[in-house]
């Protein structure tokens, strides 16, 4: 009876880390098993795809779950290149897992969807005079940092360094308040899309975000819509 229950329990778990496709065209490859049993990635899939309009992930061929160099060279736990979304095999529950790969589906839309998105200017500008706030902000705060710094789109180690590390994450984080949405959408541009995207999806109250960025709001609430877009 004892040992019944227990090979049913490894059964249970092994399933659970089991290669699969979703009747949606999404296929997920184990690399490695999930690290805990606190997690059930047919359940984060599921979730997934249960918020997004199907349009949006048409560009994903491959969820490879598991541990990657790029993770440990790079301090991220998921990311996307051409097609795949590799995501760390380590997750605190559903949420934390289907947030990192709703985000790297938003870096995967900024591809075909690039000019829709960012054509226009108005997320840059948007992003850019947050930017200048911050720097504003951190300067009457005694972090003095040249304003060019602030102004780049792209991503910059050094900058990140000097918000992570210098000014420190909390204070970031408090100090950001009502500018960005998160302290990470102000890494850079790329980010400051993707993590109004995810936000977008796994918040369904937009109130806060809806006023506090309303240019990538109103982008990303129209990419819900194919006609919006350049779909044939
Ligand atoms: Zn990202």
């Amino acid at each position: 009876m004892h040992i019944k229950h227990l090979q049913k329990s490894q059964k249970k778990r092994l399933q659970k880390s089991s290669d699969f496709y979703t009747p949606n065209g999404l296929h997920v490859f184990f690399k490695e098993p999930m690290t805990g049993d606190n997690v059930d990635v047919e359940d984060v899939i599921a979730k997934v795809e249960s918020r997004l309009p199907k349009h949006l992930y048409s560009e994903i061929e491959m969820i490879i779950v598991g541990w990657f160099d790029e993770f440990e060279e790079r301090s991220i736990n998921a990311y996307y290149d051409s097609g795949m979304i590799y995501v760390s095999n380590t997750q605190d529950d559903i949420n934390d897992m289907a947030d990192d790969i709703i985000h790297e589906i938003a870096h995967s839309v900024e591809i075909p969807h690039g000019y829709f998105i960012y054509g226009d200017n108005k997320i840059r500008d948007e992003f850019l005079r947050k930017r200048k706030h911050l720097h504003d902000l951190l300067w009457s705060k005694g972090f003095k940092a040249p304003l060019s710094f602030f102004m780049n789109l792209e991503y910059d180690e050094e900058f990140d360094m000097f918000l992570y590390e210098k000014v420190g994450y909390d204070k970031l984080a408090s100090m950001l308040q009502g500018v960005f949405i998160s302290p990470y959408a102000a890494t850079s541009l790329q980010e400051y899309f993707a993590t109004a995207f995810t936000e977008f999806y796994l918040d369904s109250d937009h109130g806060f975000f809806k006023k506090v960025s309303p240019a990538v709001y109103e982008k990303v609430y129209k990419l819900q819509n194919p006609d919006e877009l350049d779909i044939h």
